[in-house]
């Protein structure tokens, strides 16, 4: 349940209201906010007096909820927008792991110069071996706040686990959770304890209920900037790395009030298909686009069969503005 307080409820009575009831308690622009478990159906005798309003949810989805919030939330990002009234795909792209500070300044110039504003690439890598290139932690970092200094991107960067967030929150422009940190609850608390947009993974195994409820987490601690991210699934299917959940892409654009960003790459995983999938994602009315690009494919160190190189990436750009543009949304 959902508890809007009366504006005139101060914050000293809004924590004792919380604390008595279990509450989460947030803070809406204008008033105070409870929110508690979805079998609550009815306002507790000891609140009446205080409520303007409530909502009763038929599962734990409730501030994610368009039912709650109808219209997608929006999330600011410099001079940026996306969500809200706006048509507005944002495109994010750049190498899967920083390497080098000449090759991240490669991909971020070619970036640059197609007009691009969002810069991704991981520093610390939640590699599925522990013998493979884990990322280069703070001196990649470093890289990034370099060419977002240099080249005025903003910067999305993926957080492996709960040791280094403060890190991440610091340095990022928007923080990435990854599917496999998706479930990690110290990351999910931390990033509800501050303002900055969250990018939260759909871990390969999760169901929208979970992936939803794992968005609630930081919702409810306080954090309404959350987008969500579809990046594949595991399926019977091995031709492919992970099948894009794009139904459930539906299904989410139409019960959740969360920007969604897709990201194609990870779901092909090999670089022949990234264009055909990023023209679909694009044509579904999406947020934002995720895209790995390299300078040179072959010696990445990290997803080196999706990455585009910057011919294709270049010609791949002009074929998604044309997409966008045919369903009325600006790449941008
Ligand atoms: C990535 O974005 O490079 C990444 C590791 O993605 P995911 O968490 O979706 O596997
Ligand atoms: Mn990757």
């Amino acid at each position: 349940m959902i508890i809007n307080l009366k504006k005139e409820v101060s914050e000293e009575k809004a924590l004792a209201l919380a604390k008595e009831n279990k509450a989460f308690l947030i803070k809406n622009k204008q008033e105070y906010v409870l929110v508690n478990s979805s079998s609550i159906k009815e306002v507790p005798a000891s609140l009446e007096n205080y409520v303007s309003e409530f909502f009763v949810f038929p599962n734990d989805m409730q501030l994610s909820s368009s039912d709650y919030l109808s219209g997608k939330r929006t999330i600011q990002l410099g001079d940026i927008q996306i969500g809200g009234k706006n048509k507005n795909t944002l495109l994010m792209a750049g190498p899967c792991s920083v390497e080098s500070e000449d090759q991240i300044r490669k991909t971020a110039s070619l970036l640059k110069g197609l007009d691009i504003k969002v810069l991704r690439a991981g520093s610390y890598k939640p590699r599925t071996s522990p013998y493979s290139f884990q990322g280069m932690g703070s001196q990649g970092l470093k890289l990034l706040d370099k060419m977002r200094e240099e080249f005025g991107f903003k910067i999305i960067t993926e957080v492996r686990d709960s040791t280094h967030i403060d890190e991440i929150i610091a340095y990022a422009d928007i923080v990435q959770i990854g599917a496999k940190s998706m479930y990690d609850h110290g990351i999910l608390r931390k990033c509800g304890k501050v303002q900055k947009p969250v990018l939260l993974k759909r871990g390969f195994g999760t169901t929208l209920q979970e992936f939803v409820q794992a968005a609630e987490f930081i919702l409810s601690g306080g954090n309404p900037n959350v987008i969500l991210c579809e990046r594949g699934i595991r399926t019977f299917e091995t031709k492919t790395r992970f099948s894009l959940d794009l139904s459930g892409v539906a299904y989410l654009k139409h019960y959740t009030n969360l920007p969604i960003v897709l990201d194609p790459s990870h779901a092909m995983g090999y670089a022949y298909g990234v264009p055909d999938l990023a023209k679909a994602c694009i044509a579904m009315g999406v947020e934002g686009l995720l895209i790995e690009v390299h300078p040179n494919p072959a010696e990445a160190k990290s997803d080196a069969l999706q990455q585009l190189n910057h011919e294709e990436f270049t010609a791949l750009y002009q074929d998604l503005k044309a997409v966008a543009a045919s369903i009325n949304y600006n790449l941008v």
